[in-house]
């Protein structure tokens, strides 16, 4: 199976003589129409990229069918981050920022002072689960390793990188004990992969493709490197649902609102920037119950 040049995808890995698996990702194609819809200044698109690259790694690891929702929010210069990605492997993303507060070159805590970090699980089927931390890691990688080993207590390790361009990651993880049953020789087999991962660069995750990535890192190791598995952007909104959000609000006030605006109400997605219009005759329609009619007067 060829499908040549997919630049989206990610790959696992694992170790022959530890217990520890890992995974790695590469986002492009997605990381560039989530940043296309918005002019986002550098150290935005830096921080999307990252979370992108996280929410692609946490469903590969996450067993479910469902939604992956990721949202970092402060109060700060960047009052939100967000990205969903689905067991279908599709990602979307957007921030909200005051780009007068950003400067070039602000750290997580300049950025997102006293934030925190949401990772919902939304499953098709089932219970949703949430889980949250302080945003309060030097980096993104630092704040979702700090996750794993608060609320899971599994040893876990992220490497984040973006760059406007591209979007990277590494993760490694213990599993259960099986291979190394002795918790010394664990613990050092662990301690030992994860030295080796921290010494990997930003332009290195960047530039270097898997395998030169892992033989850089763990030459020394029998490391087995899995097929890959890829990923795309993809906008769940619809005509549909934004109805369905007008009809939410009454049938009073969205005339009310139809009026206000000249005869138009437009909902704008804010992760695609597709338009939805309606007028008094699709209210009246919507509300009729019949529905959302074929969006002729739908636009980009
Ligand atoms: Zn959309």
């Amino acid at each position: 199976m060829t499908e040549l040049a997919d630049t989206d995808f990610t790959q696992r890995f694992i170790f022959d003589d530890s217990d520890t698996r890992g995974e790695l990702v590469a986002l492009e194609r997605s990381y560039a129409e989530v940043l296309a819809k918005h002019p986002y200044p550098e150290p935005v698109a830096q921080l999307l990229g990252e979370l992108m690259a996280a929410a692609s790694l946490l469903v590969g690891t996450l067993k479910f069918d469902g939604l992956l929702i990721l949202q970092a929010r402060s109060e700060g210069p960047i009052p939100l981050l967000m990205i969903e990605c689905s067991s279908e492997r599709e990602i979307r993303g957007l921030a909200r920022y005051d780009a007068e507060r950003i400067k070039p070159d602000a750290s997580l805590a300049d950025l997102m002072p006293g934030g925190d970090l949401t990772l919902t699980v939304d499953p098709t089927i089932g219970q949703r689960y949430q889980g949250i931390v302080d945003l309060d890691g030097e980096t993104l990688s630092e704040c979702f390793t700090n996750y794993f080993v608060m609320s899971q207590q599994v040893g876990t390790r992220f490497k984040l990188f973006a760059d406007g361009r591209r979007a990277r990651g590494m993760l490694l993880q213990q599993l259960p004990a099986d291979r190394l049953k002795d918790e010394e020789e664990r613990a050092a087999s662990w301690q030992h992969l994860t030295a080796l991962a921290s010494t990997l660069t930003a332009d290195e995750l960047l530039s270097l493709d898997n395998e030169t990535v892992l033989h850089r890192l763990y030459h020394e190791e029998q490391v087995r490197l899995f097929d890959v598995q890829n990923l795309r952007f993809r906008c769940t909104c619809s005509r549909e649902r934004s109805g369905n959000a007008l009809v939410s609000l009454g049938l009073e006030d969205a005339q009310q609102l139809v009026q206000e605006n000249g005869g138009t109400v437009e909902i704008d997605c804010q992760f695609c920037n597709q338009q939805y219009l309606f007028d008094a005759a699709d209210i009246a329609q919507l509300f009729a119950g019949a529905g959302v009619d074929t969006p002729s007067d739908t636009r980009h």
